[in-house]
């Protein structure tokens, strides 16, 4: 039996999880999975007064994954830093070695209009960023800030071993060869040492793991240049914790609405998958939110944690029918809109339909 850990945390994340409990329940019938459902992030602190409790910790380690809503909202953000809601999420995701973030960004045919570039540019693109998530310069130390002879001086360190750079690299090329068999890895080799690494890694493991994938590289400069002139060329992205954490959102403005995008942190246990959107308190309450970046976390959690492929091509040829259907919600759409459930209702109906 595997085993879900579903955590639907504050605002919109109670809407759009709910509507995943649909897509779980529906697929219950034909596999062994079980779910549980928990209180984190504000409603936790609320409860227990902390975001993430031991007990809920514990529950996410015995599971096979974790879905997520989304955390914070106006209520706690006068906390202190360490109480907060999102620490909840930074606590969970180190707790679990989640070293790598996965990041899709496919343009749905029927939203094409949504991108901020040209149809043309932007047709067919389907991206997947890895970018690794406990290691570079966001956790590099020394960092500070200090006065050196009267004057102030910040500093943070960009390093990765071997062995950070070796884990998420056969990462991406696992997922290379579920998709398209083709790997860009980015660094900045031509002017920092530690990105020389990098290179130099990334092509060891490609030569003596991963040979039938294909592999190249390109600068983080030119590779934010290329990504929005000929995004339909890319598969799977690499990168480090800085230059990934770019790229993604560069990606993610390709195509469209924050609402249909999901993503995944994974490490070599655990898996931990939420949209990437926050808890939007500005709609939460009124069942108008997008349930599409949640339901499509779902299908990566199928994918990438159960190794149910089927079920994450299926979930994701639903999605794309409902879309070509012409049903929307108010982020997406300009008139009759769905509300969140009837969006979840619609695509529940092609799943069926589909499968
Ligand atoms: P947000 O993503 O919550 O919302 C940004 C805008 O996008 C809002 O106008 C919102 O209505 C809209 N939006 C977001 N998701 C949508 C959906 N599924 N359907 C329709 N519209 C959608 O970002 P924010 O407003 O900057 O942050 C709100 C709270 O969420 C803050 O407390 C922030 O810290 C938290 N947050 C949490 C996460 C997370 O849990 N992973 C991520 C980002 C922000």
């Amino acid at each position: 039996m595997k085993k879900i850990l579903i955590l639907p945390g504050d605002g919109i994340g109670q809407e759009v999880t709910n509507e995943c409990l649909k897509v779980i329940s529906y697929f219950q019938k034909d596999c062994e999975i079980e779910y549980t459902e928990d209180l984190f992030g504000g409603a936790s602190i609320d409860v227990h007064g902390e975001p993430l409790t031991k007990e809920v910790l514990k529950k996410a380690m015995e599971a096979d994954a974790v879905l997520l809503g989304a955390v914070g909202g106006p209520k706690w953000e006068q906390l202190e830093h360490n109480l907060k809601p999102e620490k909840g999420l930074l606590t969970l995701r180190k707790e679990l070695e989640a070293f790598a973030n996965l990041r899709p960004g496919k343009v749905f045919p029927a939203l094409i209009d949504a991108s901020s570039l040209k149809k043309s540019i932007v047709k067919g693109t389907d991206i997947f960023v890895v970018r690794e998530l406990t290691g570079g310069i966001y956790f590099g130390e020394p960092r500070y800030i200090k006065e050196v002879d009267g004057k102030k001086v910040g500093a943070n360190n960009l390093i990765y071993s071997e062995d950070e750079i070796a884990r998420v690299a056969r990462v991406a090329f696992e997922i290379a060869r579920k998709r398209r068999n083709k790997v860009t890895s980015l660094d900045k080799a031509n002017v920092l040492e530690v990105m020389q690494l990098w290179r130099d890694v990334v092509s060891e493991i490609h030569s003596n793991e991963f040979k039938d994938v294909e592999l190249d590289h390109l600068y983080i400069d030119n590779a934010a240049m290329q990504v929005i002139k000929r995004p339909s060329t890319f598969d799977v992205i690499l990168a480090g914790n800085l230059f990934g954490d770019i790229i993604s959102d560069e990606v993610a403005e390709l195509t469209g609405s924050l609402g249909m995008l999901p993503s995944a942190s994974i490490g070599n246990k655990y898996g931990i998958y939420e949209p990437v959107h926050g808890s939007a308190p500005d709609i939460a309450g009124q069942n108008i939110a997008n349930p599409i970046a949640a339901i499509l976390s779902l299908g990566m959690l199928f994918k990438y944690s159960l190794q149910l492929d089927s079920i994450h091509d299926l979930i994701e040829s639903a999605v794309s029918e409902t879309l070509n259907a012409g049903f929307r919600t108010k982020d997406i759409g300009i008139k009759d809109t769905l509300t969140c459930s009837q969006m979840g209702d619609e695509i529940l109906k092609n799943i069926d339909k589909l499968s």
